[in-house]
């Protein structure tokens, strides 16, 4: 584990604070739905998450389950019982004047992320894991401002690390990985494009092991490309600052992805005072040992023993292991692929080149059982490579059905004997040097006139067919080129 510009001045020191939503259905202290991308605003609440007084919230076992995932996955210390604290402040987007979160007693402590970083493998500890709900939206308009509260009250897990990061860089990396355990482990969707995961940062410099400053806050960055971008600008507006000798105040900023610059927020001075307090209407709750243990068997394979697993059984390397892996349903779908008698690393291959691209393209998924069949079809040399793509492309962008395609006239085996005698001839008439060198004793010569054939079969001859037909045309003196 190396810093590696320690000599080079301050570098920073990065904690995150990121908030996953939990793929419950319903929301963390009331039934209503949790599904509010694509819902008419505020048409799912009720009593509880609109906050009206006299009602009671009752917990959702299904994000405790999740978010217990997520802990024992890290290897964090599960609390026995834990509690709920109100967190109060006055904002249009929480009706109730205060948020329920775990302020001292949360579900889980500690726990460690190893991931791979642009300084190779890193850990980085956690310090805690809580549950919360989430507040409502503001929908800014010219002149008002309107206010949905559909997603007041969803559940969110927040994961807080200790400040140990040392670069934009390797916070991006971070929080890659934590997005890739927590969709793995089916936990949550780990969208931040539509708010599924946010992330905050804290930053502050050090040299040589000394803290130099306070630290600011950094929120509002919505991909991680943003998280790398806003924390190298605060970096860098740190170091200007201790360069002229002034200080870094303890500020909250947001980062304007648009200028590509961080925003001040609210000074100490605006600093909120929360008053946290035991909620009162949910009781502590303790975690029976049956529990924690439907929880534990219920657990997914883990994205690194996954990744252990390809490397040890399938020899796969490590790119093609972390972009199978950056999506759960990819990497399902490869072992799939494997399992319909494909090789590892020729299966991933053609998944990360050509079906990545369609995918992308808005491509429709293409069965694995298919998938698998073309690319047999390609290594035993019954299609061409280019003849498999054209069939998956068209599988993938019209409704053909794969399995159809690969069945059909066009990839048909050549099997007649004059079609094959005809393509051997051409071969012969096209590669008369090779036909002269084979005549002549090099006979491995033979191999450019076979895949001169096959060519022209456009991969439907079989090889072995039309070498034995070549070597009768060749060898015999009454051939017409003799
Ligand atoms: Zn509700």
């Amino acid at each position: 584990m190396s810093v590696g510009n320690t000599n080079k001045g301050p570098v920073p020191l990065i904690g995150l604070e990121i908030h996953a939503q939990l793929s419950t259905q319903s929301k963390l202290f009331c039934p209503c739905s949790a599904d509010y991308f694509s819902a008419a605003p505020n048409s799912l609440t009720c009593p509880v998450c609109l906050g009206y007084p006299g009602t009671l919230p009752s917990l959702n076992r299904r994000a405790v389950e999740l978010a217990l995932r997520v802990a024992l996955a890290l290897g964090a210390d599960v609390k026995p019982t834990f509690a709920f604290d109100r967190k109060h402040y006055f904002y249009p987007d929480l009706p109730k004047g205060y948020q329920i979160t775990q302020a001292r007693r949360p579900l889980a402590l500690g726990g460690r992320l190893t991931f791979h970083g642009e300084h190779g493998q890193r850990t980085v500890n956690v310090r805690e894991l809580h549950l919360e709900e989430d507040a409502g939206k503001l929908i800014h308009r010219p002149g008002c401002t309107l206010v949905d509260l559909n997603r007041a009250g969803v559940a969110l897990l927040e994961i807080v690390t200790e400040p140990e990061l040392r670069s934009p860089g390797e916070a991006k990396e971070c929080l890659r990985a934590l997005r890739t355990l927590l969709r793995h482990l089916r936990v949550s969707s780990g969208d931040m494009e539509k708010g599924a995961l946010r992330c905050d940062a804290n930053v502050s410099l050090s040299a040589g092991g000394a803290t130099l400053g306070t630290k600011t806050e950094i929120k509002n960055m919505n991909s991680t490309r943003a998280v790398e971008r806003a924390l190298s600008a605060e970096a860098a507006r740190q170091r200007e600052l201790l360069s002229r000798g002034e200080r870094v105040e303890e500020e909250t900023y947001g980062w304007d992805e648009d200028r590509g610059t961080v925003v001040l927020q609210r000074t100490k001075q605006q600093a909120a005072q929360y008053r946290y307090f035991p909620e009162p209407d949910l009781p502590p709750v303790r975690l029976s040992p049956e529990f924690l243990q439907k929880v534990k068997r219920e657990m997914p394979e883990l994205p690194w023993v996954r990744r252990e697993r390809w490397r040890r059984e399938w020899g796969l390397g490590d790119r093609e292991a972390d972009s199978l892996l950056s999506d759960p349903e990819r990497a399902e779908y490869f072992e799939r692929v494997v399992a319909g008698g494909v090789s590892p690393p020729r299966a991933a291959n053609w998944i990360l080149t050509e079906l990545l691209r369609l995918w992308t393209d808005g491509g429709a998924p293409v069965p694995a059982g298919a998938m698998a069949d073309l690319i047999n079809a390609v290594e035993t040399g019954e299609i061409s490579r280019t003849k498999g793509k054209q069939l998956l492309e068209r599988a993938a962008t019209t409704d053909a059905d794969l399995t159809q395609l690969l069945s059909g006239d066009e990839v048909q085996k050549i099997v007649d004997r004059e079609t094959l005698a005809k393509l051997a001839q051409e071969a012969i008439e096209a590669k008369l040097q090779a036909a002269e060198d084979y005549r002549s004793g090099r006979t491995q010569a033979l191999g450019v006139l076979v895949g001169q054939a096959m060519k022209r079969s456009h991969g439907r001859a079989d090889a072995a067919q039309l070498a034995e037909l070549l070597r009768e045309l060749l060898d015999s003196p009454s051939s017409p080129e003799a």
